[in-house]
């Protein structure tokens, strides 16, 4: 199966370091893309699909590495099914968990976090909800966790670390043990920061940031509470971690986080997520809303927002996603000017405030959204043939 889009204005790659790729087009040949260039250029023979995206903007298919799912598609924070699904609408082809926290009835023992990301992960071992990649079972750490239950959670499949704060102690002499165990795997650590997200969860400040040193400050501008600005840039300069900004924060604190990212050289750490399902709700747009405020508010070029919301995040989480290059997966999202909006590209969309229109979405090379439910239409729809 051989499709090819073409007529895009710019097609993002998905890394800092060449965030526009040269050309107009992209062939895909069994669900992974082969060649990126010039439609002129390309071999175009033996095509069975041509989309003609008219001006519209190819990214890669946008990550949000901080949800918190419990089981498939249903969320019980806030009795919803089909939320990932509304992500996939909203351009989200990946999902990270940040932990299984509202999982029902939730023990916050060594054997209850184990249980919980044992069953989550392979519940998402082959299941695709709403039609994304959900990398699901999360560890939320809890003291006296051991190296033979890390074994065991390998072989279910178990790969990530949930929030560092969600679980029963902050206590950095309790739980550094097992965040060590998970490190030496290789496992990504984020950390909680801000104040309490719902009853029985802790306040984390930057004395906890800086004597574990995570790998991610998750919601630096607060989940939904925010530090005050002066802790949040003790953690950015005292450590190397990834600073993540959600749409389920404090958004003065985005503001100013972001700016200061953009303005010393250090977007390499920045990282867009939405913290969805949360007290806040389920946010399907809230990874493009995200990027609209780092773009007409914090001042960051949209091509590059849209790499730290992709190619950027996988490279940090190990996932083999994100980028638009020959032999990759064909996760690709296609953005236009929303219709009656303005501007020229869904860049420029970005760079005024609004939230582009997802004008479509492949998984794997297949269209699975065309166009988006939970957007405005494009000012230009794609022309599918064939
Ligand atoms: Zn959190």
């Amino acid at each position: 199966m051989i499709t090819l889009i073409h007529g895009a204005s710019h097609i993002i790659g998905g890394r800092l370091d060449n965030p526009v790729l040269d050309g107009d087009s992209v062939l895909i040949e069994d669900g992974v893309t082969s060649k990126v260039g010039f439609w002129s250029e390309l071999d175009s023979e033996n095509v069975d699909t041509t989309i003609d995206v008219k001006g519209a903007v190819i990214s890669p298919g946008l990550i949000d590495p901080h949800t918190h799912p419990v089981l498939g598609d249903f969320t019980p924070r806030q009795n919803t099914l089909g939320w990932i699904s509304s992500h996939l609408n909203g351009g989200v082809t990946t999902l990270i968990s940040a932990g299984e926290t509202h999982w029902p009835g939730r023990q916050r023992t060594p054997i209850g976090a184990k249980s919980i990301a044992m069953a989550a992960a392979q519940s998402s071992l082959d299941l695709r909800p709403g039609g994304a990649k959900l990398h699901g079972g999360a560890l939320l750490i809890e003291p006296g966790i051991t190296s033979s239950d890390f074994d065991e959670m390998v072989e279910a499949g178990v790969h990530l670390v949930g929030e560092v704060g969600l679980g029963s102690s902050i206590d950095p002499e309790k739980i550094r043990g097992p965040i060590e165990k998970a490190r030496s795997r290789g496992w990504v650590i984020p950390m909680h920061v801000g104040g309490a997200s719902v009853p029985g969860s802790h306040v984390v400040g930057s004395d906890l940031v800086l004597a574990l040193k995570p790998d991610v400050i998750c919601h630096a501008n607060g989940g939904p509470t925010a530090r005050p600005f002066e802790e949040i840039l003790e953690c950015i300069l005292q450590t190397e971690a990834a600073i993540e900004v959600v749409q389920a924060g404090n958004t003065l604190a985005l503001v100013k986080i972001v700016e200061y990212l953009n303005q010393n050289g250090l977007l390499a750490r920045l990282q867009f997520g939405t913290d969805s399902p949360s007290g806040t709700g389920i946010l399907p747009l809230g990874i493009l809303r995200t990027i609209a405020y780092a773009t007409a508010f914090g001042g960051v070029d949209p091509a590059s927002a849209l790499c730290c919301a992709t190619g950027e995040v996988a490279a940090r989480y190990h996932l083999d996603v994100g980028v638009i290059e020959a032999g990759r997966a064909a996760d690709l999202v296609i953005l236009d000017v929303p219709k009656g909006g303005q501007g020229t590209t869904a860049l420029d969309s970005f760079a005024r405030g609004d939230i582009p229109s997802v004008a479509m979405v492949l998984v794997d090379g297949e269209i699975l959204v065309h166009p988006s439910r939970v957007t405005p239409p494009p000012a230009n729809a794609p022309q599918i043939s064939g």
